[in-house]
């Protein structure tokens, strides 16, 4: 990749203005001061939200992927001059606008049809939504390559991978080691995560985050799908991927080469820094970021997971084992399970049992093969029928707690 002219004007799209990734992408763009014309800016539900940020950023279309809500948006935009426009395919066709770099950051599923979309032109996508990739990594990446386009990762953690890779000896890759902050629930005892509230599995010790992703790492889910995450990104079976507790979240991960050298990347836990690397890579931009002060950490610790207590990661391992559609049910399962334990169906323990239960249904069935052709068809046709089993799976849990 040739270096970027960061103080060049660039085109870019933000899917998912309004989440939290989205607002620190804004925030990142008046921090660093970018020169950027904002083609698109898109939103789920929260119009009011969407058309603050349209009124300051002044895209050429502001699109809320509820149909419901267009009446709502477009009287909020009135006089604006300022398009809008509702629907999923709406979404779609905001994320194949053109950019010169979108910022993928749908939560859920919901993010793949997008995702591939912007791969199909070429840009370089900055990719928050792992999803995407756990339902379709290899031809997400496959699409975006053959047009032209990057993938680059906005995981802290994949992004701190991204940065110490040395592309010229991959061969050399002994293992890459996903850092993990334990989660809100990293001491607690197994009694006490089964009375776990929806409250507290959100409160995350050291990140500010979605609901979806923050019940994630509570369970440690989050790392499941990370690791398929980095598996597909970086072309590393999950038998050299290993996760290790950092309660501090300062080391973003490792590489650990044959000869015993280990290389980390470290920062603030602040998710404008891998953004701001996504946008300028190879190069990088100066803004006013926060600056690691290792001395007053004092201590940065480790410990290995409790594969008892936090079961995810032994789920997505054997996801990645079972391979075909696999990944891509075990995200779906995810999703229906914690929007079941939001929704206070389902307890905090519930929803390993129920990703790990709708495999399980799914492998005897023989539903998880993909027949080939077409990526975005197949992953949404596993994702359809893991939704249904692992919604029955949760039915079954909520009728006998
Ligand atoms: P949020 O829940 O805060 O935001 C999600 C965004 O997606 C919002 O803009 C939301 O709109 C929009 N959205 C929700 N549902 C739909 C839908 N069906 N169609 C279109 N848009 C939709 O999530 P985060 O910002 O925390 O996370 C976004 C992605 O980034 C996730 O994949 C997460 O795993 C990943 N990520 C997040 C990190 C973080 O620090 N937050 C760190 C690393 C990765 P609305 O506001 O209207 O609901």
């Amino acid at each position: 990749m040739g270096l970027v002219d960061v103080t060049t004007p660039r085109k870019v799209v933000v899917l998912g203005s309004t989440g939290s990734i989205g607002v620190s992408t804004l925030d990142l763009f008046a921090q660093a001061q970018l020169d950027v014309e904002i083609l698109a800016l898109t939103a789920g539900r929260n119009v009011e939200k969407l058309a603050e940020q349209a009124r300051r950023w002044r895209p050429r279309i502001a699109v809320i992927a509820d149909p419901a809500l267009l009446g709502d948006l477009r009287q909020r935009l009135a006089g604006s001059g300022i398009e809008t426009a509702a629907g999923p395919d709406a979404v779609v066709e905001a994320a194949a606008m053109g950019a010169d770099w979108v910022m993928s950051a749908i939560v859920g599923a919901a993010g793949l049809a997008p995702t591939l979309a912007a791969a199909r032109t070429g840009a370089v996508i900055a990719l928050a939504n792992k999803e995407s990739l756990v339902c379709a990594g290899p031809d997400l990446l496959a699409i975006a390559r053959a047009a032209g386009g990057s993938v680059i990762p906005v995981d802290s953690e994949h992004s701190a991978i991204f940065q110490v890779l040395q592309r010229d000896c991959l061969d050399r890759v002994a293992r890459l080691i996903l850092t993990a902050s334990g989660g809100p629930f990293r001491t607690w005892t197994l009694e006490a995560m089964a009375q776990a509230t929806p409250a507290q599995a959100v409160a995350h010790p050291n990140w500010s985050m979605g609901a979806k992703i923050s019940v994630d790492s509570a369970t440690m889910m989050n790392k499941g799908l990370e690791m398929i995450e980095a598996s597909y990104l970086f072309s590393t079976p999950q038998e050299r991927i290993d996760v290790v507790i950092h309660p501090q979240s300062v080391i973003h991960s490792l590489v650990e080469y044959t000869d015993g050298s280990t290389l980390a990347q470290l920062g603030p836990p602040d998710m404008r820094s891998p953004i701001s690397c996504a946008y300028s890579w190879p190069e990088r931009l100066d803004w006013p970021a926060q600056r690691l002060d290792l001395a007053a950490y004092a201590q940065l610790t480790f410990e290995a997971p409790d594969h008892d207590r936090f079961p995810s990661i032994g789920i997505a391992r054997e996801a990645l084992r079972l391979g075909g559609g696999a990944p891509a049910a075990m995200n779906a399962a995810n999703e229906v399970a914690v929007a079941a334990f939001l929704d206070h169906q389902i307890g905090f323990l519930d929803i390993a049992g129920a990703v790990a239960g709708t495999l399980e249904r799914m492998n005897s069935l023989g539903d998880l093969a993909t027949t080939g052709g077409d990526a975005l068809d197949n992953a949404l046709m596993t994702d359809v029928s893991a939704r249904r089993i692992a919604a029955e799976v949760v039915g079954q849990v909520h009728r006998r707690n």
